[in-house]
Protein backbone atom coordinates (compact mmCIF):
# COMPACT_ATOMS: atom_id res chain seq x y z
CA UNK A 1 0.00 0.00 0.00
CA UNK A 2 0.91 3.47 -0.94
CA UNK A 3 1.50 6.24 1.87
CA UNK A 4 0.76 9.98 1.98
CA UNK A 5 2.17 12.37 3.32
CA UNK A 6 1.99 15.90 3.95
CA UNK A 7 5.16 18.04 5.47
CA UNK A 8 7.93 20.62 4.32
CA UNK A 9 10.11 20.58 2.03
CA UNK A 10 12.81 22.97 3.12
CA UNK A 11 16.38 24.30 2.78
CA UNK A 12 17.96 23.82 5.74
CA UNK A 13 21.03 25.47 6.85
CA UNK A 14 22.67 23.33 9.89
CA UNK A 15 25.98 23.54 11.40
CA UNK A 16 27.48 20.70 13.42
CA UNK A 17 30.61 20.27 15.48
CA UNK A 18 31.67 18.00 12.06
CA UNK A 19 30.38 20.37 9.58
CA UNK A 20 27.69 22.70 8.23
CA UNK A 21 25.87 22.70 5.07
CA UNK A 22 24.11 25.61 3.44
CA UNK A 23 20.80 25.54 1.73
CA UNK A 24 20.93 21.99 1.75
CA UNK A 25 17.76 19.46 0.54
CA UNK A 26 15.81 19.03 3.64
CA UNK A 27 12.32 19.27 5.39
CA UNK A 28 10.45 16.68 7.36
CA UNK A 29 8.41 15.31 4.61
CA UNK A 30 11.26 15.18 2.03
CA UNK A 31 13.37 13.27 5.18
CA UNK A 32 10.23 10.85 5.59
CA UNK A 33 9.46 10.32 2.09
CA UNK A 34 13.08 9.57 0.64
CA UNK A 35 13.14 7.22 3.85
CA UNK A 36 9.95 5.17 3.43
CA UNK A 37 10.24 4.77 -0.39
CA UNK A 38 12.83 1.90 0.50
CA UNK A 39 9.26 0.03 1.48
CA UNK A 40 6.91 1.53 -0.22
CA UNK A 41 5.05 3.86 -2.82
CA UNK A 42 4.82 7.37 -1.54
CA UNK A 43 2.74 10.29 -2.42
CA UNK A 44 4.16 13.78 -1.56
CA UNK A 45 1.74 16.87 -0.64
CA UNK A 46 4.05 19.96 -0.26
CA UNK A 47 4.68 23.23 -1.39
CA UNK A 48 8.05 25.06 -2.41
CA UNK A 49 9.04 28.41 -4.10
CA UNK A 50 10.53 29.37 -7.51
CA UNK A 51 14.02 29.07 -6.08
CA UNK A 52 13.42 25.50 -5.82
CA UNK A 53 15.86 23.63 -8.83
CA UNK A 54 14.51 20.82 -10.84
CA UNK A 55 17.59 18.62 -9.51
CA UNK A 56 16.04 18.18 -6.15
CA UNK A 57 12.83 17.14 -8.36
CA UNK A 58 14.48 14.49 -10.06
CA UNK A 59 16.02 13.05 -7.05
CA UNK A 60 12.68 12.83 -5.51
CA UNK A 61 10.93 11.06 -8.68
CA UNK A 62 14.26 8.83 -9.00
CA UNK A 63 13.33 7.37 -5.35
CA UNK A 64 9.66 6.40 -7.26
CA UNK A 65 8.17 9.36 -5.05
CA UNK A 66 5.31 10.82 -6.36
CA UNK A 67 5.76 14.43 -6.72
CA UNK A 68 2.31 15.90 -8.47
CA UNK A 69 1.37 17.18 -5.15
CA UNK A 70 4.22 19.11 -4.81
CA UNK A 71 3.48 22.31 -6.23
CA UNK A 72 5.48 25.35 -6.57
CA UNK A 73 4.19 28.64 -5.49
CA UNK A 74 5.61 32.32 -5.65
CA UNK A 75 7.94 33.32 -3.58
CA UNK A 76 10.62 30.95 -1.68
CA UNK A 77 11.55 27.80 -0.10
CA UNK A 78 10.26 27.35 3.63
CA UNK A 79 14.04 27.68 5.19
CA UNK A 80 15.13 26.48 8.59
CA UNK A 81 18.58 27.20 9.97
CA UNK A 82 19.89 24.90 13.01
CA UNK A 83 22.85 24.50 14.99
CA UNK A 84 24.07 21.05 17.33
CA UNK A 85 26.45 20.97 20.17
CA UNK A 86 28.45 17.96 21.06
CA UNK A 87 25.06 16.91 22.44
CA UNK A 88 23.39 15.64 19.14
CA UNK A 89 20.35 15.12 20.64
CA UNK A 90 18.80 18.37 20.83
CA UNK A 91 18.85 21.07 17.72
CA UNK A 92 18.64 24.56 18.28
CA UNK A 93 16.53 26.59 16.28
CA UNK A 94 18.38 29.56 14.72
CA UNK A 95 15.73 30.57 12.53
CA UNK A 96 12.60 29.18 10.24
CA UNK A 97 11.74 31.15 7.79
CA UNK A 98 7.80 29.43 6.75
CA UNK A 99 8.16 31.38 3.46
CA UNK A 100 5.48 29.48 0.70
CA UNK A 101 4.16 27.53 3.91
CA UNK A 102 2.81 30.89 5.04
CA UNK A 103 -0.09 31.31 2.82
CA UNK A 104 0.25 27.24 1.74
CA UNK A 105 -3.18 25.27 1.45
CA UNK A 106 -2.83 21.77 1.29
CA UNK A 107 -4.62 20.43 -1.43
CA UNK A 108 -4.84 16.46 -1.38
CA UNK A 109 -5.64 15.29 -5.07
CA UNK A 110 -8.62 13.25 -5.47
CA UNK A 111 -6.19 9.99 -6.09
CA UNK A 112 -4.80 10.38 -2.81
CA UNK A 113 -7.98 10.97 -0.68
CA UNK A 114 -8.73 7.21 -0.54
CA UNK A 115 -5.31 6.89 1.06
CA UNK A 116 -5.03 3.77 4.02
CA UNK A 117 -1.95 5.30 5.40
CA UNK A 118 -1.31 8.94 5.57
CA UNK A 119 1.44 10.67 7.37
CA UNK A 120 1.46 14.33 9.01
CA UNK A 121 4.64 14.97 8.99
CA UNK A 122 6.71 17.60 11.24
CA UNK A 123 4.02 21.54 10.06
CA UNK A 124 1.80 23.83 11.25
CA UNK A 125 -0.90 21.49 13.03
CA UNK A 126 -3.50 24.17 11.74
CA UNK A 127 -2.44 22.33 8.05
CA UNK A 128 -2.64 18.91 9.76
CA UNK A 129 -6.13 19.65 10.96
CA UNK A 130 -7.08 20.37 6.59
CA UNK A 131 -5.24 17.85 5.46
CA UNK A 132 -7.79 15.50 8.23
CA UNK A 133 -10.74 17.07 6.81
CA UNK A 134 -9.83 16.13 3.27
CA UNK A 135 -9.00 12.48 3.66
CA UNK A 136 -11.83 9.56 3.41
CA UNK A 137 -10.83 6.73 6.56
CA UNK A 138 -7.02 5.78 6.60
CA UNK A 139 -6.22 2.78 8.34
CA UNK A 140 -3.35 4.28 10.02
CA UNK A 141 -2.34 8.12 11.00
CA UNK A 142 0.43 8.89 12.28
CA UNK A 143 1.42 12.42 12.50
CA UNK A 144 4.76 14.33 14.11
CA UNK A 145 5.29 17.45 15.98
CA UNK A 146 7.94 19.60 17.38
CA UNK A 147 8.65 22.33 20.14
CA UNK A 148 8.02 25.15 17.48
CA UNK A 149 4.26 24.31 17.27
CA UNK A 150 4.10 22.78 21.03
CA UNK A 151 5.09 26.39 22.05
CA UNK A 152 2.80 28.50 19.25
CA UNK A 153 -0.07 26.54 18.76
CA UNK A 154 -0.72 23.85 21.29
CA UNK A 155 -4.75 23.82 21.24
CA UNK A 156 -4.72 22.85 17.65
CA UNK A 157 -2.28 20.31 17.98
CA UNK A 158 -4.30 19.05 20.54
CA UNK A 159 -7.57 18.58 18.27
CA UNK A 160 -5.25 17.20 15.75
CA UNK A 161 -3.67 14.48 17.96
CA UNK A 162 -7.31 13.50 19.21
CA UNK A 163 -7.63 12.39 15.52
CA UNK A 164 -4.54 10.52 14.63
CA UNK A 165 -3.73 6.97 15.75
CA UNK A 166 -0.25 7.46 16.50
CA UNK A 167 2.11 10.06 17.36
CA UNK A 168 5.99 10.16 17.36
CA UNK A 169 7.20 12.69 19.26
CA UNK A 170 10.91 13.60 20.97
CA UNK A 171 11.64 13.05 24.74
CA UNK A 172 11.71 17.14 25.12
CA UNK A 173 8.74 17.68 23.43
CA UNK A 174 6.68 15.03 25.23
CA UNK A 175 7.56 16.74 28.48
CA UNK A 176 6.93 20.10 26.85
CA UNK A 177 3.63 19.03 25.72
CA UNK A 178 2.22 17.27 28.97
CA UNK A 179 4.06 19.24 31.17
CA UNK A 180 5.16 16.54 32.80
CA UNK A 181 8.88 15.59 33.76
CA UNK A 182 8.80 12.05 34.34
CA UNK A 183 8.51 10.33 30.79
CA UNK A 184 6.08 7.41 31.93
CA UNK A 185 3.81 10.09 33.36
CA UNK A 186 4.29 12.32 30.16
CA UNK A 187 3.35 9.06 28.28
CA UNK A 188 0.17 8.19 30.17
CA UNK A 189 -0.92 12.05 29.74
CA UNK A 190 -0.75 12.09 26.11
CA UNK A 191 -2.00 8.63 25.54
CA UNK A 192 -5.16 10.17 27.45
CA UNK A 193 -5.69 12.19 24.36
CA UNK A 194 -7.03 8.88 22.65
CA UNK A 195 -4.01 7.80 20.83
CA UNK A 196 -3.60 3.82 19.89
CA UNK A 197 0.52 4.13 20.06
CA UNK A 198 2.98 6.92 21.14
CA UNK A 199 6.28 6.93 19.96
CA UNK A 200 8.91 8.90 21.87
CA UNK A 201 12.63 9.36 19.89
CA UNK A 202 15.13 10.17 22.60
CA UNK A 203 18.28 10.55 20.09
CA UNK A 204 21.69 8.53 20.94
CA UNK A 205 19.34 6.19 23.54
CA UNK A 206 16.65 4.93 20.76
CA UNK A 207 13.55 4.97 21.33
CA UNK A 208 10.31 3.87 23.46
CA UNK A 209 7.18 2.81 22.32
CA UNK A 210 4.16 2.77 24.20
CA UNK A 211 0.93 0.27 22.21
CA UNK A 212 -2.36 0.01 23.94
CA UNK A 213 -0.81 -2.05 27.47
CA UNK A 214 2.68 -2.67 26.44
CA UNK A 215 5.99 -0.93 26.43
CA UNK A 216 8.78 -1.62 23.56
CA UNK A 217 12.13 0.17 24.12
CA UNK A 218 15.21 -0.09 21.24
CA UNK A 219 18.54 1.42 21.35
CA UNK A 220 19.79 3.44 18.43
CA UNK A 221 22.74 1.49 16.81
CA UNK A 222 25.71 2.48 18.14
CA UNK A 223 27.67 4.46 15.68
CA UNK A 224 31.31 5.67 15.89
CA UNK A 225 30.45 8.64 13.29
CA UNK A 226 27.25 10.77 13.34
CA UNK A 227 28.09 13.94 11.30
CA UNK A 228 24.80 15.13 11.69
CA UNK A 229 21.29 14.13 12.95
CA UNK A 230 18.57 16.33 11.20
CA UNK A 231 16.55 14.57 10.03
CA UNK A 232 16.49 11.70 11.77
CA UNK A 233 13.42 11.62 13.80
CA UNK A 234 11.29 11.94 10.06
CA UNK A 235 14.27 8.86 8.29
CA UNK A 236 12.40 7.13 11.53
CA UNK A 237 9.23 7.80 10.60
CA UNK A 238 9.56 6.99 7.01
CA UNK A 239 11.23 3.81 8.10
CA UNK A 240 8.90 2.54 10.45
CA UNK A 241 5.16 3.81 8.31
CA UNK A 242 6.93 2.21 5.01
CA UNK A 243 7.10 -0.81 6.45
CA UNK A 244 3.85 -0.92 8.16
CA UNK A 245 2.25 0.25 4.72
CA UNK A 246 4.28 -2.54 3.17
CA UNK A 247 3.36 -5.24 5.11
CA UNK A 248 -0.25 -4.08 6.61
CA UNK A 249 0.94 -5.99 9.56
CA UNK A 250 -0.32 -3.62 12.94
CA UNK A 251 -0.22 -6.42 14.89
CA UNK A 252 2.17 -5.84 18.21
CA UNK A 253 5.52 -7.97 16.82
CA UNK A 254 4.67 -6.05 13.08
CA UNK A 255 4.62 -2.55 14.75
CA UNK A 256 7.63 -3.83 16.68
CA UNK A 257 9.57 -4.81 13.63
CA UNK A 258 8.54 -1.42 12.18
CA UNK A 259 10.55 0.84 14.92
CA UNK A 260 13.27 -1.38 14.46
CA UNK A 261 12.80 -0.76 10.08
CA UNK A 262 12.24 3.02 11.69
CA UNK A 263 15.75 2.86 14.19
CA UNK A 264 17.99 1.06 11.70
CA UNK A 265 16.95 4.19 8.77
CA UNK A 266 17.85 6.73 11.13
CA UNK A 267 21.22 5.40 12.28
CA UNK A 268 22.00 5.71 8.29
CA UNK A 269 20.74 9.19 7.94
CA UNK A 270 22.40 10.44 10.58
CA UNK A 271 26.17 8.98 8.86
CA UNK A 272 26.00 12.22 6.60
CA UNK A 273 24.80 15.61 5.97
CA UNK A 274 21.21 16.38 4.46
CA UNK A 275 20.16 13.26 2.79
CA UNK A 276 23.39 12.27 1.14
CA UNK A 277 23.43 8.71 2.85
CA UNK A 278 20.09 7.98 1.81
CA UNK A 279 21.44 8.81 -1.70
CA UNK A 280 24.13 5.99 -1.60
CA UNK A 281 22.22 3.58 0.60
CA UNK A 282 21.35 -0.16 -0.99
CA UNK A 283 18.64 -2.46 0.67
CA UNK A 284 21.34 -4.74 1.47
CA UNK A 285 22.30 -2.52 3.64
CA UNK A 286 19.06 -1.77 5.46
CA UNK A 287 18.69 -5.85 6.23
CA UNK A 288 22.11 -5.99 7.17
CA UNK A 289 21.71 -3.19 9.90
CA UNK A 290 18.03 -4.73 10.85
CA UNK A 291 20.28 -8.07 12.09
CA UNK A 292 22.93 -6.31 13.65
CA UNK A 293 19.78 -4.76 15.78
CA UNK A 294 18.63 -8.04 16.67
CA UNK A 295 21.78 -9.39 18.20
CA UNK A 296 22.78 -6.03 20.03
CA UNK A 297 19.71 -6.26 21.89
CA UNK A 298 19.33 -10.07 22.08
CA UNK A 299 19.77 -11.82 25.16
CA UNK A 300 18.85 -15.47 26.75
CA UNK A 301 15.85 -16.04 29.05
CA UNK A 302 15.79 -16.26 32.67
CA UNK A 303 18.10 -18.76 33.75
CA UNK A 304 17.11 -21.03 36.95
CA UNK A 305 19.52 -20.32 39.95
P1 LIG B 1 14.06 16.15 12.42
O1 LIG B 1 13.74 14.80 11.82
O2 LIG B 1 13.23 16.41 13.63
O3 LIG B 1 15.52 16.38 12.61
O4 LIG B 1 13.52 17.23 11.35
C1 LIG B 1 14.37 18.05 10.61
C2 LIG B 1 13.62 18.75 9.49
O5 LIG B 1 12.49 19.46 9.98
C3 LIG B 1 14.53 19.76 8.82
O6 LIG B 1 14.91 19.28 7.55
C4 LIG B 1 13.69 21.05 8.75
O7 LIG B 1 13.63 21.59 7.45
C5 LIG B 1 12.31 20.64 9.22
N1 LIG B 1 11.72 21.65 10.09
C6 LIG B 1 12.35 22.38 11.06
N2 LIG B 1 11.46 23.23 11.66
C7 LIG B 1 10.25 23.02 11.07
C8 LIG B 1 8.93 23.58 11.26
N3 LIG B 1 8.70 24.53 12.18
N4 LIG B 1 7.93 23.10 10.48
C9 LIG B 1 8.16 22.16 9.56
N5 LIG B 1 9.37 21.59 9.32
C10 LIG B 1 10.41 22.01 10.07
Amino acid sequence: MSILVVGSVAFDSVETPFGKGENVLGGSATYFSTSASFFTDVNLVAVVGEDFPQEHFDFLKSRNINVDGLSRSPGKTFHWKGKYGYDLNEAQTLATHLNVFEHFKPVIPAAYKDAEYLFLANIDPELQMEVLNQVRKPRVIACDTMNFWIASKPDALKKVIERVDILVINEGEARQFSQEANLVKAARTILDLGLKTLIIKRGEYGVLMFNGASVFAAPAYPLEEVFDPTGAGDTFAGGFMGYLANTGDTSEAGIRQALIFGSVMASFNVEDFSLNRMKSLGYKEIEERYRSFKALTHFEGLPSL
